[in-house]
């Protein structure tokens, strides 16, 4: 039995923006509870760093 628990908020390593899991639209909506300051840099290649044990790539499982 496999469990599905995504994330709901992650972060970009490099420049700061957060995103947060629109459950509604099924897409990551820019802006944590900041805002405006939390969108970090458009032109950055994100390197999000997500809450918990999430592994996007499956890892060993
Ligand atoms: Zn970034």
């Amino acid at each position: 039995m496999v469990t599905i628990d995504p994330p709901r908020e992650r972060q970009c390593e490099r420049c700061g923006r957060v995103e947060t899991w629109d459950d509604d639209t099924g897409t990551w909506v820019a802006g944590g509870a900041n805002d405006e300051s939390d969108r970090g840099n458009p032109h950055c290649v994100h390197v999000w760093d997500i809450t918990g044990a999430y592994n996007p790539i499956g890892g060993s499982n």
